[in-house]
C-alpha cells in the first residue's frame, strides 16, 4: 500500500475512534481537534496529512520541527514537547500553539521572543503535571496562576488553556479526571482558557470522556516509532 493510502486508512480509524468517544460522552465531534504528531517521520508525511485534511501538526523537538516547518507549507504547528528556554527564540517563529509552558521563566522568555520575532499573536497552553514525580514535565497545579499571570503581561501571548500527559503506571482515566477538575477551576479565573490538550494514541478515548478538546495522535496515525520518544 502506498504511504498516502496507509495514512488515509489510519486517519479514518482514528476519526472513527474520536467519533465513538464523542458519541459516548454526548459531545459533538467538531469540539475535538485532531493534532497529528509527526515526530521522527519525514516532512513528506506532513505534506500527505495536509492533503488528507489534517493541518494541525505536532512536534516535540525544535531541532526536528524547525526544518520541517521551513519545508512544508500549510501546516499549523503545535509545539508539544518540553521546551528549553534557549529554543523559545526559534519556536516562536513557526509555532501556532505552544502546549508546554511549565514555568514562569519559560513564559517570560516566550513572551520576550514573541515580541521580537512575531507580528501575530501566539496561542499558549500551560502544561500541568498530573503526578508529583513529573517525569513527563509540567507545572504543579499550585503554580498555574503564577505562570498565567506572567503570560498575561505579554499582549502577543494568548492563554488558551491547559495541556497534560497521562502519567505512566496509573489508570489514565483517574489522571484525566483530575485534569478536568484543574481545567474547571482554572477557567473560573481565566474564562478564555477553554482548550484542554490531552489524549494520545493509547488513551484518546478516555481523554475525550474527560473533556479533551485537542488530542495529540502519533503512532495510531503514522505507525509505531522505533525510538522511545
Ligand atoms: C509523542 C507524543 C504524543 C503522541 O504519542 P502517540 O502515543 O504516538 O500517539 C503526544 N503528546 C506528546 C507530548 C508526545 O511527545
Amino acid at each position: 500500500m502506498d504511504r498516502k493510502r496507509e495514512l488515509a486508512s489510519n486517519l479514518a480509524a482514528v476519526r472513527e475512534r474520536i467519533a465513538a468517544a464523542c458519541s459516548a460522552a454526548s459531545r459533538d465531534p467538531s469540539s475535538v481537534t485532531l493534532i497529528a504528531v509527526t515526530k521522527t517521520y519525514p516532512a513528506s508525511d506532513v505534506a500527505l496529512l495536509i492533503e488528507l485534511g489534517v493541518v494541525d501538526i505536532g512536534e516535540n523537538r525544535d531541532q526536528e520541527a524547525a526544518p520541517k516547518a521551513a519545508e512544508v507549507v500549510g501546516a499549523r504547528w503545535h509545539f508539544i514537547g518540553q521546551l528549553q528556554r534557549n529554543k523559545a527564540k526559534s519556536v516562536v517563529t513557526y509555532a501556532h500553539m505552544v502546549h508546554s509552558v511549565d514555568s514562569v521563566a519559560l513564559a517570560h522568555e516566550l513572551g520576550r521572543q514573541a515580541v521580537q520575532r512575531r507580528q501575530s499573536s501566539l496561542d499558549v497552553l500551560i502544561q500541568v503535571s498530573l503526578d508529583r514525580e513529573s517525569g513527563r514535565g509540567g507545572a504543579s497545579p499550585e503554580d498555574l496562576q503564577a505562570i498565567a499571570d506572567e503570560l498575561g503581561t505579554f499582549e502577543l501571548l494568548k492563554l488558551r488553556g491547559l495541556m497534560a500527559v497521562a502519567p505512566l503506571g496509573e489508570d489514565p482515566r483517574a489522571a484525566f479526571e483530575r485534569l478536568n477538575r484543574y481545567s474547571t477551576m482554572f477557567r473560573a479565573d481565566y474564562p478564555d482558557a477553554t482548550v484542554l490538550s490531552a489524549g494520545m494514541s493509547e488513551d484518546l478515548d478516555m481523554a475525550i470522556a474527560c473533556g479533551a478538546t485537542h488530542v495529540r495522535i502519533g503512532s495510531a496515525l503514522l505507525g509505531k516509532r522505533s525510538a522511545l520518544r
